[in-house]
């Protein structure tokens, strides 16, 4: 018997003939709590992978008509960013509970050979301060879910105060990222790798990051879509 990792309950296995055999595994989770997840499913737009009729939606239009034009070939998500979804990343990230990455393994891996199969998977970093804060890169423990190569290939400074700059530059933020590998990464088709999509900012900063620095093609694999 062992419990559920989010909500604590006891997990009842259901005792069949693959149990029996050992071939079953462990469940992580209760029933109850996998309902909870939503999977994004049927129509997605080709370029963040929401859910959406048209091929292309709104918010990626937008950013083909800026600097960052090409610079993500794709994003793909597995979860809908539902109120579960909230509680168990805040769990997962805020609390502290590295151990919740081990519940999305199977559907990261499914995620991983549908869009990304062959692809250098580089983490999206955490400041060095965050990172002793929170005492693991959520992104670097979903990556290893996968059982791939992973190449921590970028790096992030501290986000300092915002200096004086023009509207534009403040629309878009600062890029905090820099290329800490350059010749691992150089001539690589990447996937990066991250917790969630919101904006789609993040994932571009780290791309135009690698392109920079001489990777070819960057997409991107994050756990929601929200
Ligand atoms: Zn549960
Ligand atoms: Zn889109």
């Amino acid at each position: 018997m062992s419990k559920c990792l989010i909500c604590k309950e006891l997990v009842v296995a259901h005792f069949g003939w693959t149990e029996f055999l050992g071939l079953g595994k462990v469940k992580l989770i209760c029933a109850e709590c996998e309902a909870k997840f939503e999977k994004i499913v049927g129509a997605r737009c080709n370029g963040c992978g929401r859910e959406c009729p048209d091929s292309v939606c709104p918010d990626c239009k937008r950013w083909e008509n800026t600097e960052y034009k090409g610079v993500l070939k794709y994003n793909r998500s597995i979860f809908h960013y539902n109120s579960f979804m909230k509680e168990v990343l805040a769990l997962y990230k805020f609390r502290g509970d590295a151990v919740l990455a081990n519940i999305f393994k199977d559907e990261l891996k499914k995620i991983y050979s549908a869009h990304f199969q062959n692809l250098l998977v580089v983490p999206i970093p955490l400041s060095e301060k965050r990172l002793y804060e929170r005492g693991f890169n959520q992104s670097l423990l979903l990556a290893q879910q996968l059982d791939v190569e992973i190449v921590e290939g970028l790096a992030k400074h501290e986000t300092g105060k915002q200096s004086k700059k023009g509207r534009s530059d403040r629309m878009a933020g600062e890029n905090h990222f820099y290329v800490a590998q350059p010749d691992v990464i150089r001539d690589k088709n990447i996937v990066l790798l991250d917790d969630i999509y919101t904006t789609g900012t993040t994932s571009r900063m780290a791309a135009i990051r690698l392109k920079d620095a001489g990777a070819k093609e960057i997409s991107s694999l994050t756990l929601v879509r929200s």
